[in-house]
């Protein structure tokens, strides 16, 4: 009898272990580069996967050989029923990690550590608090500093994700590897990206090689150690020698790692997408709701998936405004 084809596996033989599901549209930040300042529409209520939903949906892709979800969002933490969806994703037989913005967490510190939830990032775009005020809206930096302290102080894993942009905060890139001296804290630099509303323009994008630049003029190349990548990893990995933490570089715009792409994301309105740069989405709550088999929708959207970028296979395209701009913001993506 022929076997029959695993449904995460797309046509270019990429399997996909790891599902990224967005709890939330809302969030109680309003980064510029995630969502535009007038915000952005939200569903209503009902169009949002329920907790239930959410587990059910996720124990299919996890049958099918998903073995890590991230929650995100959003901010996965301004969903009142944020500690039910845990404890139940906790119960099935995967890794789960959180992405966050932090401002919240600390109340959940028990019940993260109670469900074996230790990998988790942090966002933190700046040191300085009014820029922290200028880029998400709102004055909460010394809330996120103290909890990204206080999960440290806790033994999670903790990485942070900055999302680099010129004449923002390009001029911190030393003060954050500086904090990995006494932190064992991983700082992740992310290549701003386009999406609808975030006004991007590829001048504003610092690039992994202007990272590096800037790295190799502050520290000697025998400091600079090269660190071995996780399998699937999107980032570049380094350390300074004798540092707690290390540093990293997440270029998806100048460098994508779509050869080794593992992931798929579902949003909170239940609609799946195999790449982040997607601007195709498939509906999985309602074929769901339906009562129908979620199965062969997930096969479609797994066969559908470009071999880079969501087709956009050069930065000219990439550049092109009509291309992208018809992709969700990142606030309802989940990052
Ligand atoms: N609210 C949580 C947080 O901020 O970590 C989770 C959701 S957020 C959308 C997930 C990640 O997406 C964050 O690390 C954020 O920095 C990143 N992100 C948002 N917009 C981006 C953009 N235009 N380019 C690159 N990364 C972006
Ligand atoms: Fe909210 Fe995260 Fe987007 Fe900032 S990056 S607006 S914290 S979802």
């Amino acid at each position: 009898m022929k076997e029959q084809k695993n449904i995460l596996t797309d046509t270019f033989k990429r399997k996909h272990t790891y599902l990224r599901i967005s709890l939330t549209e809302r969030c109680n930040l309003r980064c510029t580069y995630c969502m535009p300042a007038e915000g952005v529409p939200l569903s209503p209520k009902s169009h949002i996967m329920t907790f239930e939903e959410i587990y059910t949906i996720a124990k299919t892709f996890v049958s099918h050989g998903v073995t890590k979800i991230r929650l995100t969002g959003g901010e996965p933490f301004v969903r009142k029923d944020a500690s039910v969806i845990l404890s139940k994703l906790a119960s099935l037989p995967v890794e789960i990690a959180l992405t966050t913005n932090g401002i919240t967490i600390d109340r959940y510190i028990t019940l993260l550590k109670e469900n074996n939830i230790l990998n988790i990032n942090v966002s933190l775009d700046t040191l300085i608090q009014s820029k922290f005020k200028e880029i998400t809206r709102r004055d909460k930096f010394d809330k996120v500093y103290s909890n990204i302290l206080l999960l440290v102080e806790n033994g999670f894993n903790v990485k942070i994700n900055a999302v680099l942009m010129k004449d923002f905060n390009d001029d911190e890139i030393i003060d954050f590897i500086e904090l990995t001296k006494d932190l064992p804290i991983s700082f992740r630099f992310i290549e701003f990206m386009p999406f609808d509303g975030n006004k991007w323009d590829m001048k504003k994008m610092v690039s992994y090689a202007e990272v590096m630049q800037k790295v190799k003029a502050n520290f000697s190349e025998e400091k600079i150690v090269r660190l071995q990548d996780a399998e699937n990893d999107t980032s570049k990995n380094y350390k300074i020698k004798g540092y707690s933490g290390s540093f990293a570089i997440i270029s998806s715009v100048t460098n994508p790692f779509c050869d080794s792409c593992n992931r798929l994301r579902l949003t909170a309105d239940g609609k799946l997408k195999n790449c982040l740069f997607s601007n195709t989405e498939s509906d999985i709550l309602t074929t769901y709701r339906d009562g129908k088999s979620i199965e062969p929708i997930i096969q479609k959207a797994v066969l559908g998936k470009y071999k880079v970028r969501g087709g956009m296979d050069t930065l000219e395209k990439l550049q092109e405004p009509k291309l992208h701009l018809q992709n969700r913001s990142m606030i309802t993506i989940g990052g």
